[in-house]
């Protein structure tokens, strides 16, 4: 029997229909899953630089790369072979490595507002840990953060906004007991008001504040420069800790990730702890979480916060990320991501202004996103605004033609080094056919 090669038969949908046999919805992580945009979700069987290939043998242009780590694009030569190479060492040693004192050192050196970083698996244990660490090292309770953030699935981070600046949050998953969020307090992104009435009234309770820098689970939406600001004059005079969540946005829109950015705009700029994952494992599980040696040092065994991982550190996800960190390094590497990102949303903002469909975008470094929207929206709410018919008109038709954006309207969308102008005029060319459809 030659399936593969019967075009009849779509080995996507019997995969899909052979997974949800065994794994709940047949996937290991929701989005995946196309339940918001509908249709079946593709099987990747391979990848190779800018591309990857379904179940079909179809070929995409692949803009979510991983959701970000795949910065380089898939099957780098010098990743793959420190990989390879790490692989006939051992796979996990349950013992420390000079791997991860190499990543260590090559983390801080690019995001120099640590002074110590802690190696984790996925970036949910990351962000999960620094708060346990911010609450540890402030002796505090309450922690901060904005509608639209997603800062992993930990319980005390899965909550909606309260009734009032008075009232914490409610979960939003089943399983999360009203009584663990309690402490956590949500307010709209970019509000400056909202954010100081909070302060006044729970400032000293508050042993951090974790916010996304530039929004890439709701899209693309950046904290504006007077709300960056305002948020970390508050947090300084309150004592609590300012977390960047950078597992999106770490090595991903600078070298010296979104806090660099911010620092060009507000002199001196620095979060107290930083939380990456993502690019800095290169597509294997590595996250991490760091600040400055005082906070650090709260942790065991040096100090009463605990935290473990029998995987943390791993030897082949740190060879991975080391080999991934040594491409970003080179001199250019940025300005040529950034370049293309820019390139593409230039190219769509055309094709849809011809049609005549609303459409923005915006791009920093190798993170982009875009609307149909007149104007870029500042917040969750006017995200969730969007006509889901129309996204998932685009999503499809970029789809049926080779293109692969994430399957969510509130999703960011990745450049890769491995993209070529030449992929990103198809893409531009598949999506100027896409909004006729939608112009109509
Ligand atoms: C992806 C992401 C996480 C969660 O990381 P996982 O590795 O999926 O657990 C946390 N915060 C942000 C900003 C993310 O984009």
């Amino acid at each position: 029997m030659t399936l593969a090669t019967d075009s009849t038969i779509d080995r996507n949908q019997q995969l899909f229909d052979r997974a949800r046999q065994v794994i709940p919805g047949g996937v290991n992580s929701p989005v995946r899953a196309f339940k918001a945009v509908g249709g079946t979700p593709r099987f990747i069987q391979r990848a190779q630089g800018a591309y990857f290939w379904d179940a079909n043998g179809k070929r995409y242009i692949d803009y979510i790369g991983s959701w970000g780590p795949m910065i380089l694009g898939h099957g780098h030569p010098a990743v793959v072979e420190a990989v390879q190479k790490a692989v006939l060492e051992g796979f996990s040693f349950g013992a420390p490595t000079e791997r991860e004192v190499e990543l260590a050192e090559a983390i801080l050196e690019r995001v120099p507002s640590m002074d110590m970083v802690r190696l984790v698996s996925s970036g949910t244990e990351a962000g999960m840990s620094a708060i346990r660490l911010a609450r540890g090292a402030t002796g505090r309770s309450k922690i901060l953060k904005f509608e639209g953030c997603y800062h992993g699935h930990a319980d005390a981070l899965l909550v909606k906004a309260g009734s009032g600046l008075a009232t914490f949050g409610n979960p939003t998953s089943a399983g999360v007991p009203p009584e663990v969020v309690q402490h956590t307090l949500v307010l709209e992104y970019n509000n400056i008001q909202q954010l100081e009435e909070a302060f006044a009234l729970h400032g000293k309770e508050l042993a951090c504040l974790m916010i996304e820098p530039i929004a890439g689970n709701m899209n693309f939406v950046r904290a504006s420069v007077p709300f960056m600001r305002r948020c970390r004059e508050l947090c300084t005079q309150y004592g609590a800790l300012f977390v960047f969540d950078e597992v999106m946005t770490g090595l991903r829109v600078a070298l010296g990730s979104a806090q660099s950015v911010y620092a060009r705009s507000i002199p001196g700029f620095e979060p107290d702890m930083t939380v990456l994952g993502k690019v800095i494992g290169g597509g294997m599980p590595l996250a991490a979480f760091g600040g400055k040696r005082a906070v650090m040092e709260q942790l065991a065994p040096l100090g009463p916060v605990y935290q473990a991982g029998t995987l943390s550190g791993n030897p082949v996800a740190t060879a991975c990320g080391l080999a991934t960190l040594k491409e970003i390094g080179k001199p250019g590497f940025y300005e040529e991501l950034g370049r293309k990102a820019q390139l593409l949303i230039s190219g769509l903002q055309g094709a849809a202004d011809k049609a005549g469909v609303d459409f923005c975008g915006d791009s920093e470094g190798g993170m982009f996103g875009f609307f149909l929207f007149k104007e870029l929206p500042q917040n969750y709410a006017k995200v969730m605004t969007t006509d889901n018919a129309r996204f998932n008109t685009l999503f499809h038709g970029l789809l049926d033609r080779g293109v692969y954006i994430a399957p969510a309207l509130y999703e960011a969308g990745f450049m890769s080094a491995a993209h070529t102008d030449a992929d990103i005029a198809e893409t531009a060319a598949a999506a100027a056919d896409v909004f006729k459809l939608l112009s109509k």
